[in-house]
């Protein structure tokens, strides 16, 4: 049983897995920047370790220090959260050479998901149905036409090693594609130091749905249902529901159990998310993720399952505590991701927070790590909370939501909640009919209206 866990993170998600480790008595070290002293996931735990100065380079992805900082504290294994080391197959390896448990699943798993190439190979061979696209690498010109060719155009050239929505470009037509096969491989070589990139059919109207799972070292792996993340920018998430609108009873059951017995023979441990893009009734790998996500407060929602809790039992080698079968989906939840950024040009805008208010009331969570006085650093990711609502339906959901979003104070600096005002009064949005195109051109939209 572990008695320490250090929280290798910082801002919301530091304190999200610091409430876990409280509620199951186990004590927490938090380690942070400079540049973090005051904030709130350092104020929180237990212990607190410095490990470096702003940059992340030199103290979120310092692993030495990170190291050091657990071997000091006596930690008995360490979380790593989203982002950072989170998904570095090398730190998890360290810290369990180092006699520490890396709460996420084995090293070897992480290496063959994190290669996008490798892991649509590995799952497309365990029955998962993948996007049409090359078989491996594109490593020349002619096959690139080849491929394209083959598939039809337009076609999205991505880097094998691509994550957070780089080192990708869409070629409408054969003409584009010397030009977005180039820049998508100086955007990966620059971001990833790789410039590997692969061939897939651009899809025109997908929307963006993922699976959670959990699976423990005794065999036992469960799905959660589905999150759908189509409302994206830049590739980039921007609010998450579940279930997704879209989805029936028999498509989340059938892509469940695709997605359970693949897992299962892969031999995997601990929480994951397989992403997928959804057209026509049709599912089609993207990717895995071997870590917690951004999101997983929606999945919680709707299935009362704490997945942080779940993820350190499974570390302590403690099999899951539900089965399949347990697994009800209660009424709806929406996550707003809300970033300090002008809401316009989404531009980081980092400040002080003067006054702050977080709403309340039956169903709203707020994760978040500010608090009036607050400064919050320009060194790292624009999201400063996550308002999450549940309602019994969405339609109920919607109406909270929107109350939430009125009586969330965030004095100081400019945030992104008037635009999830505007999204969620939106007449396709209050229908569910949306596709990860659709955000793009609602912002054209406002942003014609604004310059009128
Ligand atoms: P990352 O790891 O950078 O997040 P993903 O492969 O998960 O990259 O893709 C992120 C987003 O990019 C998807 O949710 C989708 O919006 C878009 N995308 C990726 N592949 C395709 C595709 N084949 N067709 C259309 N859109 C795509």
């Amino acid at each position: 049983m572990f008695k320490k866990i250090l929280i290798a993170n910082r801002g919301e998600i530091a304190l999200r897995i610091h409430r876990a480790c409280r509620e199951m008595g186990i004590h927490t070290v938090a380690v942070h920047s400079v540049a973090d002293e005051h904030a709130m996931h350092v104020r929180l735990a237990d212990e607190a370790i410095c490990i470096g100065p702003a940059p992340a380079a030199k103290s979120y992805l310092n692993i030495p220090a990170i190291l050091s900082a657990a071997e000091i504290t006596g930690a008995d294994a360490i979380h790593p959260g989203y982002g950072f080391l989170s998904e570095n197959e090398g730190f998890a390896r360290i810290v369990a050479d180092h006699g520490i448990t890396f709460i996420g699943p084995t090293a070897d798993h992480i290496h063959t998901m994190g290669d996008k190439i490798e892991a649509k190979r590995t799952v497309k061979k365990l029955g998962i149905p993948v996007v049409p696209g090359s078989e491996g690498s594109i490593d020349s010109m002619e096959e690139a036409y080849r491929v394209g060719e083959e598939i039809g155009f337009p076609v999205i050239v991505k880097a094998s090693l691509g994550g957070g929505g780089r080192g990708m470009k869409v070629a409408q037509t054969k003409e584009d594609l010397e030009e977005a096969m180039s820049t998508a491989k100086s955007e990966a070589m620059a971001a990833f130091g790789d410039d590997v990139v692969y061939l897939e059919k651009f899809l025109s109207k997908p929307r963006h749905i993922e699976v959670q799972i959990l699976a423990d070292s005794h065999g036992n792996v469960i799905h959660l249902g589905e999150r759908d993340c189509s409302l994206q920018r830049r590739h980039q998430k921007v609010l998450e529901e579940a279930p997704s609108p879209t989805l029936d009873e028999e498509a989340r059951n059938k892509i469940g159990e695709i997605v359970r017995t693949a897992i299962a023979s892969m031999g995997y441990l601990g929480a994951g998310t397989i992403e997928f893009l959804y057209e026509n009734g049709e599912f089609y790998f993207i990717e895995m993720n071997t870590r917690l996500q951004v999101e997983h407060p929606v999945t919680e929602m709707v299935t009362g399952i704490d997945i942080v809790r779940e993820q350190i039992r499974i570390a302590m080698g403690m099999p899951l505590e539900v089965t399949q079968d347990d697994i009800k989906l209660r009424g709806h939840a929406i996550e707003c991701r809300i970033n300090a950024e002008d809401p316009q040009t989404f531009i980081p805008m980092p400040g002080t927070v003067r006054d702050y208010h977080a709403p309340g009331g039956l169903d709203v969570r707020v994760d978040s790590a500010l608090y009036a006085g607050y400064s919050i650093p320009p060194n790292y990711d624009s999201l400063i909370a996550k308002l999450i609502v549940h309602g019994r339906n969405r339609h109920d959901c919607l109406l909270r939501l929107r109350r939430a979003l009125e009586e969330f104070v965030i004095d100081g600096v400019p945030t992104t909640i008037p635009l999830h005002v505007k999204l969620i009064e939106n007449e396709d949005f209050k229908a569910g009919n949306y596709d990860i195109h659709w955000l793009t051109k609602f912002l054209e939209d406002q942003a014609a209206q604004t310059s009128e």
